[in-house]
């Protein structure tokens, strides 16, 4: 009966994490998302394997978003005050991830990382002036919350959003960028779906700028796209046939009931960093 329920059950959610990973291996989908409602207690009694390079990009974001609130107000941060919020970001997120034993040196070279990071940040054009002045009617989101749109979920915002002159210029930041981005102006135009549903920006595709700015290889990156009408149909297509493709997955787990029978990722090197790589078969391929 539980598992009829389950197999009915509709997955609407769309983000770009669920994208990637579904796109990487099915395997670490499912076990992220499926089973959610069941195994929510028993999950956070579980030890699941934490990558550096994620308790990295975790505490670097916390201390950049921190930044931009500073800066909002009118206080510059100094290279110390920057490096010591590091300190305390990773710190803290260590705190909460108990299971993750890190020496002294390789803790420093997070702290050092992430520091370094967000100053070739706020080197980019977009960050200067906004660090200068510039621009001057800007704000910034954390993606926490879904946009609906039609029957999906869907988390798209953008992390920053700033004025110039009649465009509204929408921003997202990527700290670890994969090497090939086929579909990266689809992917962001999904910032477009974000707009829509804010009541304080216009409800017009040309009335945007979108941006992406990844840091891939040491090096912040940035790609900048003038959305049109076919873009923007494009992209919904994109999220249509992801969440379409999620449902089918979720379907074929709940036949099997098996999360190893499911396709594992074509390339090891995607599986340095998964949480769930311990008991995995690609371990005994
Ligand atoms: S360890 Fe690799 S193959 Fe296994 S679930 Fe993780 S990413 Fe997929």
């Amino acid at each position: 009966m539980f598992v009829k329920l389950l197999m009915n059950r509709y997955l609407p959610e769309w983000s770009l994490t669920r994208r990637k990973i579904f796109t990487n291996c099915a395997r670490r989908f499912a076990k992220q998302y499926f089973f959610v409602q069941k195994t929510k207690k028993h999950q956070s009694n579980k030890k699941r394997f934490v990558a550096y390079s994620d308790l990295m990009i975790k505490s670097t974001r916390t201390v950049l978003f921190e930044l931009l609130t500073d800066l909002h107000n009118g206080t510059i941060w100094t290279d110390k005050v920057l490096i010591s919020k590091m300190r305390f970001a990773v710190n803290v997120d260590l705190l909460s991830n108990r299971q993750l034993k890190i020496p002294i040196k390789r803790k420093n070279q997070i702290i050092i990382h992430g520091y370094k990071q967000i100053k070739r940040l706020m080197k980019q054009k977009i960050l200067r002036k906004i660090a200068d002045n510039s621009i001057s009617e800007w704000s910034f989101y954390n993606r926490i919350k879904s946009t609906k749109f039609g029957h999906l979920d869907v988390y798209c915002s953008p992390d920053i959003v700033y004025r110039s002159g009649s465009m509204w210029h929408l921003v997202r930041l990527n700290f670890q960028s994969e090497k090939n981005q086929p579909f990266l102006d689809l992917e962001l135009a999904t910032m477009l779906l974000w707009s829509k549903g804010n009541q304080y920006l216009p409800n017009l595709a040309d009335k945007f700028v979108i941006h992406g700015i990844s840091y891939s290889r040491g090096k912040w990156i940035h790609k900048k796209v003038i959305p049109n009408q076919q873009l923007l149909q494009e992209t919904k297509q994109l999220l249509e046939k992801d969440v379409h493709n999620f449902n089918l997955l979720f379907q074929q787990f709940y036949r099997s009931n098996d999360y190893d029978s499911l396709p594992l990722t074509k390339s090891k090197l995607y599986c340095k960093r998964c949480p769930y790589k311990l008991k995995c078969p690609i371990n005994s391929e």
